[in-house]
């Protein structure tokens, strides 16, 4: 049988080919290999993307979480809220900012940070509120830069939402961060498994506040806001000229491909219909107002041990994983925040019923069909 990825890399990249290897001609004759032209016009034009004044790339997603963080005040002492469903990093780039990660559980529908619990965990030490727009999909930020007290600030994790809209709003253009606390402020990604993915690792920092931007700019080269003049103490975080011309790319194609992705989660949603009717399967949901880019579809399974249901598809050539098996309480990494099992029962619940199909924007009809009938006789 024909093995089909959770995300297929090499199809991805054969649609790009060409332009990527006349695109590091470029670089190479320009040895323009740390910013450079390529860096600046993908800043350019992602940021027209995503529907902000300022881009700025650096190195990876986490470190973007990481300077959006510091760029907005947090610093040692401080307390940002975020979810307990998310990707590891969200809580590590939390940590390494210096701040104290305070976890608030999903809601059970749309596995999305409970914007309820979030803004009960707002506390007189809360510096900002970390969003995640998981699997694809835009938590609630409006309704909570509507809510939030003003000083708290939203930091939104855009890693995973490239082109995701919510109330026609694009994923990582907060337009407030809190009530009365001028610009929100975004990371995303460019892992290559992400909707908009390098050839290694890369990231950018979105936000409309010029001031903002130009602080990310300077923590991400050393601190220095122009050649040898540092003002504040940085690192290095900045984004290369190869890196930029694949996800110049990659970017001219992003809107198609996650309409494709739109187009293939709704097959998966019918060829599911009879698993989910026989309560087997439980589809993903969808808050209203959002359009998601799909970057995983996460299915919930009932009544078997879902390990087992991975590892016979896994056995069978098909690439379903899961994201992620454990939340961030139970991650041995973060035990000194000293929460236990039962803390936060729906992260809980989906971390132990989650599943993810494989999803790319060249997946086949075919190849779903293929991949829902293992996944019945796996759960048969
Ligand atoms: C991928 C990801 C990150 C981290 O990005 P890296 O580029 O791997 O550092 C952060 N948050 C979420 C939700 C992610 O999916």
């Amino acid at each position: 049988m024909k093995q089909i990825p959770l995300v297929d890399l090499k199809a991805a990249h054969a649609e790009v080919a060409d332009e990527v290897r006349a695109g590091f001609e470029r670089v190479l004759a320009a040895t323009a290999f740390i910013g450079g032209d390529e860096v600046r016009e993908f800043e350019r034009e992602y940021a027209e993307f995503a529907g902000v004044a300022h881009c700025v790339g650096v190195a990876n997603g986490t470190d973007a979480l990481e300077l959006a963080l510091r760029a907005v005040g947090v610093k040692a002492g401080d307390e940002v809220v975020l979810p307990a469903n998310t990707f590891i990093a969200t809580a590590g780039a939390v940590a390494r900012a210096g701040a104290r990660p305070v976890l608030v559980d999903c809601s059970p529908d749309t596995l999305l940070m409970d914007p309820g619990a979030a803004l009960a965990a707002v506390g007189a030490a809360t510096r900002a509120v970390v969003p995640v727009h998981l699997y694809g999909q835009c938590a609630a930020v409006a309704e909570l830069a509507a809510a939030l007290p003003s000083g708290v600030r939203i930091v939104e994790d855009a890693a995973q939402s490239q082109g995701a809209t919510r109330a026609g709003r694009t994923a990582g253009s907060t337009p407030t961060g809190g009530s009365a606390t001028g610009s929100g402020i975004a990371a995303t990604s460019f892992y290559p498994g992400k909707n908009l993915g390098a050839y290694g690792d890369a990231g950018a920092v979105l936000t409309d506040d010029e001031e903002l931007a130009g602080l990310v700019r300077a923590l991400a080269n050393h601190g220095g806001v122009a050649k040898y003049r540092h003002d504040v103490a940085g690192f290095n975080s900045r984004l290369d000229g190869l890196q930029a011309v694949v996800l110049r790319a990659k970017l001219a194609r992003l809107a198609e491909g996650n309409a494709a992705r739109r187009a293939a989660a709704a097959r998966y949603d019918a060829l599911l219909a009879d698993l989910v009717s026989a309560g087997r399967v439980v589809l993903p949901v969808t808050d209203e107002g959002n359009v998601p880019v799909w970057h995983l579809y996460v299915i919930r399974v009932a009544g078997v041990d879902r390990d087992a249901v991975v590892g016979k598809l896994n056995a069978g050539g098909i690439g379903a994983g899961v994201h992620y098996p454990a939340p961030v309480h139970l991650t041995p990494a973060f035990a000194h925040l000293g929460h236990r099992r039962g803390d936060f029962p729906h992260a809980e619940e989906a971390a132990d019923r989650i599943l993810s199909l494989p999803l790319y924007p060249q997946i086949t009809s075919e190849q779903q069909q293929q991949v829902v009938s293992a996944l019945a006789d796996a759960l048969s």
